[in-house]
């Protein structure tokens, strides 16, 4: 063993040798920092006298199967400038952790291809400090993410535990990074996206979100000049929810009244042909019936189509005609679920038609969604909502082994 295979090693640079001893299968190096490199941690400064010093243990990589620790006496000093009694800085590991740098790259490799159990048990190690090392590094890289290049981005919820609690992602449409993780799903959930937003100088022309009011009120509120587009998906996704509202609401109609006669074997009477309608048994009057009590399921689901047609239009122009159209008919069907409907989307035209000046939407945030939920059912992440936070900031670039 010599100072330069420490350098070459372990990356130990600017200690000396000492000895080796081998206690119980561990290999322990014992290394000194010489007396000249003494410097004040708080000013720099190298006018400094010793006062003492701490023992401390770092684990490094391994040789082989064997656990290796450097020991080193850590010198205290007192510095003659700026008056500091303190440890000395460590050139070798980050502040308060035991291990060494080199033995956090090597973790953080091992990540690439293996979980924080698998990586945990072949280094002998605990779970918390291989979670720690991944989590320090997320932190780095993720940690405050660059905002001042924003242009368009896209707001959505996700749920992270059977619909009980939220978090509100923010994705740059331009490179599919996450930007902001806030708990929540309101508008106090962007608070501190908004400040770091304003403090960036970044110009936002385009916000893609759903049609809830609290991030409605959030984007105008903090960004006025924005273009505000209401989501496809979500637009369809309300109406297929009050769609089956509907349809709930005719079958407990026809359950409880008259009806349930009328619709009783109707179902037989759709299939046949009309020219085979039994007269005699009623049957065209009770398949007119029948379809009578249907109608405004059947008109719902046909505006249903329509409803998607105003995304697929040549410009906004022809969009806005199709969007009032369905609207006048939706209103004149006189099905109190297609009026409210027709009212939302009156209230939301600008942000619906927005789609024309910046075809963007929120399902990038989709694939995000479907990549937090495999993360979320390797159990670890809601242990410690922070390390998720990171997990999720990096979600487009890391390449940890996703399993806990
Ligand atoms: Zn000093």
């Amino acid at each position: 063993m010599s100072t330069s295979l420490l350098y070459h090693a372990f990356a130990v640079r600017g200690y000396r040798y000492v000895k080796t001893e081998y206690i119980e299968g561990e290999v322990i190096f014992t290394i000194e920092q010489p007396r000249e490199s003494y410097q004040c941690p708080a000013c720099g400064s190298k006018d400094v006298m010793g006062r003492g010093g701490k023992r401390r243990r770092f684990r490094t990589v391994s040789i082989g199967g064997k656990l290796v620790y450097l020991v080193l006496m850590v010198p205290r000093v007192e510095c003659r400038c700026c008056g500091a009694v303190r440890q000395v800085k460590i050139a070798f590991a980050d502040p308060r952790v035991t291990y060494t740098k080199s033995f956090q790259q090597y973790a953080l490799e091992l990540s690439r291809y293996m979980t924080i159990k698998d990586v945990a048990e072949h280094l002998g190690i605990s779970w918390d400090v291989i979670k720690d090392i991944q989590k320090a590094d997320l932190q780095r890289r993720f940690g405050r993410p660059k905002l001042s290049h924003l242009r368009q981005i896209a707001i959505d919820e996700i749920s992270t535990a059977k619909g009980h609690r939220y978090l509100t992602i923010v994705l740059d449409l331009e490179s599919g990074a996450v930007v902001h993780v806030g708990q929540g799903k309101g508008g106090d959930a962007l608070l501190d996206f908004w400040k770091r937003l304003r403090r960036s100088g970044a110009k936002i022309e385009a916000v893609a979100t759903d049609m809830s009011p609290a991030y409605i009120d959030a984007v105008t509120t903090h960004l006025p000049d924005a273009v505000l587009v209401f989501d496809r998906f979500h637009v369809i996704k309300l109406y297929n929810e009050k769609l089956s509202d509907l349809r709930r609401e005719l079958h407990r109609m026809t359950k409880d009244g008259l009806e349930k006669d009328v619709l009783k074997g109707t179902r037989w009477l759709l299939l046949k042909r009309p020219e085979n309608l039994d007269a005699s048994r009623r049957e065209p009057q009770r398949l007119e019936e029948a379809l009578r009590l249907n109608a405004p399921l059947a008109t719902a689901y046909y505006l249903k189509e329509e409803l998607n047609e105003i995304w697929e239009q040549d410009d906004e122009e022809a969009a806005q005609a199709l969007l009032m159209d369905w609207i006048t008919y939706a209103e004149s069907t006189g099905i109190r679920m297609l009026h409210q409907f027709s009212r939302t989307l009156r209230i939301h035209a600008t942000g619906i038609l927005a789609y024309y000046d910046y075809a963007i939407s929120t399902g990038p945030l989709e694939g995000t969604n479907n990549k937090i939920k495999t993360m979320k059912r390797q159990a670890y992440g809601l242990r410690d909502p922070e390390f998720l936070k990171l997990k999720i900031l990096g979600i487009h670039e890391t390449k940890y082994a996703l399993v806990g």
